[in-house]
């Protein structure tokens, strides 16, 4: 194989031209440089690893295979971990087990000893099959959805007989403040067969008297108001046409 030769580069760094020899991490891409001033090419050779051993890196033996400290260090770590089975290990192993497996890291540092940085503690998991456990009373009322029943001869003659008393067959509406809802709740029936009942025997649910009654008060309240506010008006004209009597402003 080929020994590996350092070249010097040039780059432009705040208008000046700069020799350099430069290094780039093979697996994040970091990268490093050194000044190449009074190092020629023969003495590079030596010095320019050197230097960036010194520095942390792990200087490859091609381009492609030079480490940064971290990712150096990094498989430092993963090779004190793995069985010498395959050794040298391969750079894409280090690679994939390093960055793909997020669960890889926390492995590592246990197999390794690493002394976690003291992050804050993890709170206690609880067993996957934990229950909670309601207090008796405290427990949700199970949703009793309405028993698909039938109307009895009784169910229609007792509902009937309700709506006879609070339905209005004149006015077609129910008295007072009745409702389906009222009637269903005062018999403990669905309200279905109540609205079924009054459809069929007696008429629309309209504005029972009791909506009815307050629909007029709010009518006449508003009647009212207006009337005052004419009253107020006229009152004021009174009032002004006075002031220019008697010569006020
Ligand atoms: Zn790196």
């Amino acid at each position: 194989m080929a020994k590996r030769e350092w070249m010097s580069a040039t780059v432009h760094e705040d208008g000046r031209h700069l020799r350099v020899f430069e290094i780039a991490c093979g697996r994040c891409g970091v990268s490093a440089r050194k000044s190449a001033d009074n190092c020629g090419h023969a003495l590079a050779q030596t010095v320019v690893p050197k230097y960036f051993g010194a520095q942390g890196w792990k200087v490859g033996t091609k381009e492609k295979s030079d480490r940064c400290p971290h990712c150096a260090e990094l498989s430092k770590d993963v090779r004190a971990i793995v069985p010498v089975i395959i050794d040298p290990l391969p750079d894409w192993a280090i690679h994939d087990w390093a960055t793909t497996m997020p669960e890889f890291e926390a492995v590592r540092d246990e197999l390794i000893g690493k002394q976690k940085t003291p992050t804050t503690p993890e709170p206690e998991m609880k067993p996957s099959n934990h229950v909670v456990a309601f207090p008796a009373e405290k427990l949700p009322e199970p949703v009793r959805a309405e028993p698909p029943r039938q109307m009895t001869r009784e169910n229609r003659r007792v509902i009937f007989e309700q709506l006879n008393g609070v339905y209005d067959t004149k006015g077609l509406t129910y008295l007072d403040d009745w409702t389906d809802q009222a009637v269903a709740d005062g018999l403990g029936v669905p309200r279905a067969w109540v609205t079924a009942m009054r459809e069929e025997n007696f008429g629309p649910a309209g504005d029972n008297k009791g909506i009815k009654d307050l629909i007029a008060e709010a009518q006449k309240i508003s009647d009212m108001g207006k009337d005052l506010a004419s009253r107020i008006s006229a009152f004021e004209a009174k009032v002004a046409e006075i002031r220019k009597q008697v010569g006020l402003r």
